[in-house]
């Protein structure tokens, strides 16, 4: 592993936790659709980029920012992007 990227590409289910601090579901069973590119893939194969004050979680197909978890305020916060919608 390099320290040279500061930001660690992982998949959805590193941020299942993360996700189930706020909303207080497991969302990396559920199935989105991306506004993008109208792919619809299960949110643990999402591509997520990692670090300490956020996680970005991307649409695996067209790289659209499906939504993104920041850290820097004092409580966790969840910002939408390209994810339309949501299924079981
Ligand atoms: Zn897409």
């Amino acid at each position: 592993m390099s320290h040279d990227h500061p930001a660690a590409r992982v998949d959805g289910n590193a941020i299942a936790g993360q996700v189930l601090d706020i909303l207080g579901i497991d969302v990396t069973g559920l199935r989105g659709t991306c506004d993008g590119c109208g792919s619809e893939a299960c949110l643990a194969e999402a591509v997520v980029e990692l670090d300490d004050s956020a996680a970005i979680v991307r649409c695996r197909s067209c790289t659209r920012t499906l939504f993104t978890v920041l850290h820097t305020d004092a409580s966790p916060r969840l910002i939408f992007g390209s994810l339309g919608s949501l299924s079981a």
